[in-house]
């Protein structure tokens, strides 16, 4: 059978809902083509099940592309306050958890709830199960599909990334891209876990389940969050944040103790210099397993205070270089895809290729961790949605 819409939409993730809203409201006949069973499977699972849906300090700033001017348009046009109105019109009871972000007390499934109605609304039609076979243009889009035929002036490709194949992640998106000239990116996995070398791992991963508060760096960026010990490596939002900006073969640094002295102690000097002592400094601050392993495999050579100033610097500035990530199926997004230099800011639309747009995770933006990834994809999403 053949249809004909005035947009497509391939994938009804977070970005591919928005933008079918923003132009089903415009007035615009739209159809969201998606291939699994039923829509943002991403978003039922996100934030712990409660969807963090989006950060109410978000600023250009929380996002990596190879143009961080590239998402400030998008961003300020649909803001996070304008995706609170949405999820307060529902009657969606949320709350703040920490630096910002923002949960659903109840279930991600009423934000997906809220997402449908709203398809609903303003009519868009939705057709699952639909494995696409080939896209191509003429005068205009032909999506061809196992049993349809769809046609459409305009195309929104929101597939997303690479991330979680097990509920859907294709590479899609990436290979329409390039059969149509647009440049990418190379993805790689962000957000995701290290995986540490077999010297490393055999000093700390029995000690999984293990957390610190710790300032983690890399590539001259920071983050002072929670650091988990793995089986395999090192976890945790402090660990996430900066594997998005892992580069392999380079090392990290942990300040495993911020804004801490454990041998301010020894100042005093009627303290004794002894391991024991230092232990209970150290336990002051990390948890007794933690510290007593640390002191196991970095005890002072002496008790100069030389070597005690190496012990704390040591101490704040933990460098390794991971082995490696642990890959797609555990990062939480994917860095890089579309090059935005294909693409207009303002409507996502693609430069070479009229009529096409690109949005969500697909595009080469990625948010730090915290509802700066859905931000991503509600902003994109509206701004194509207000264009095609
Ligand atoms: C475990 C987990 C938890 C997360 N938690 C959060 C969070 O709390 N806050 C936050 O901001 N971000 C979170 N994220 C990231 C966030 O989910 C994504 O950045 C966001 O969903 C991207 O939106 P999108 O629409 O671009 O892609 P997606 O939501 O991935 O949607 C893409 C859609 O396209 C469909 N698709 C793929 N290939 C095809 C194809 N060939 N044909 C048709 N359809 C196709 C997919 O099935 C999917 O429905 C989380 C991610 C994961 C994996």
């Amino acid at each position: 059978m053949t249809h004909s819409f005035d947009a497509l939409i391939l994938g009804g993730g977070a970005a591919g809902l928005m933008c079918a809203i923003e132009a089903g409201k415009r007035g615009r006949s739209v159809a969201v083509l998606e291939h699994t069973d039923r829509l943002g499977k991403k978003i039922l699972i996100s934030g712990g099940g409660r969807c963090n849906f989006t950060n109410v300090h978000c600023q250009p700033e929380n996002f990596l592309s190879a143009n961080p001017h590239f998402a400030k348009s998008a961003l300020a046009r649909f803001t996070p306050q304008d995706f609170i109105s949405l999820v307060e019109k529902h009657r969606i009871a949320y709350h703040e958890k920490t630096l910002g972000q923002l949960f659903c007390d109840r279930s991600a499934r009423d934000i997906l709830a809220m997402l449908e109605e709203e398809c609903r609304a303003a009519k868009v039609t939705i057709f699952l199960n639909t494995q696409i076979l080939e896209v191509r243009r003429i005068d205009e889009f032909i999506v061809r599909s196992t049993n349809d035929e769809f046609h459409a002036p305009a195309l929104g490709v929101a597939t997303g990334g690479l991330s979680i194949s097990k509920i859907g992640a294709t590479s899609f998106g990436y290979d329409l891209a390039r059969r149509f000239g647009v440049k990418i990116r190379e993805p790689r996995p962000g957000l995701v876990p290290f995986v540490l070398g077999d010297s490393d791992r055999s000093h700390y991963c029995d000690l999984s389940g293990v957390s610190a508060e710790v300032v983690a760096s890399c590539d001259g960026q920071q983050f002072r969050e929670k650091m988990l010990v793995t089986h395999r490596g090192l976890s945790g939002p402090a660990i996430l944040q900066v594997s998005s900006y892992w580069n392999k073969s380079r090392p990290i640094r942990v300040d495993l103790a911020p804004k801490r002295g454990v041998t301010t102690v020894f100042d005093d000097p009627k303290t004794p210099r002894t391991a024991s002592v230092l232990k209970s400094e150290l336990r002051k601050v990390l948890s007794n397993r933690l510290a007593d392993r640390w002191l196991d495999l970095h005890l002072p050579k002496s008790w100069t205070n030389a070597a005690l100033e190496q012990f704390e610097k040591q101490l704040h500035s933990w460098t390794l270089t991971p082995a490696s990530t642990e890959g797609f199926e555990k990062a939480e997004v994917t860095a890089g895809g579309v090059d935005t230099g294909e693409l207009s800011a303002k409507t996502m639309e693609c430069r070479k290729v009229p009529g096409l747009y690109f949005i969500g995770e697909v595009v080469d933006v990625t948010g730090h961790l915290g509802g700066f990834n859905f931000q991503w994809a509600w902003a994109s999403g509206a701004a194509a949605g207000r264009a095609l």
